[in-house]
């Protein structure tokens, strides 16, 4: 009944992303990268945990909670330093931008 997810796209956006954000070289170091890389952890941690077949519903709701604990652990690791707190500040507006209005800002 469940069909694989392709994440496929998401990853190319995600590796798109990265490349824009990087300043390290692509060694992985850098915020940019890191940011990335955890919004790549949250998007496969959902997807194996929604993808989870209805006979582990209950499993799934702890599941669920688990998640979500995790992602704000992720979440507040980073925002704990202020560096980083602006590179995933900067991540999330890249999310939140509309893409036309172009040549205004820069
Ligand atoms: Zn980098």
């Amino acid at each position: 009944m469940s069909q694989p997810v392709d994440l496929s796209p998401l990853q190319r956006e995600l590796d798109n992303l990265r490349l824009q954000l990087c300043h390290c070289n692509n060694a992985g170091t850098c915020l940019g990268c890191q940011g990335v890389e955890v919004l790549r952890q949250q998007a496969q941690m959902i997807v194996s945990a929604a993808s989870q077949p209805v006979l582990l519903q209950v499993a799934q709701e702890t599941q669920a909670k688990e998640l979500v604990k995790q992602v704000q652990d992720m979440q507040e690791r980073l925002l704990r330093d202020p560096e980083a707190a602006r590179a995933l500040e900067e991540l999330l507006k890249y999310f939140q931008a509309p893409p036309e209005d172009e040549g205004t800002n820069h």
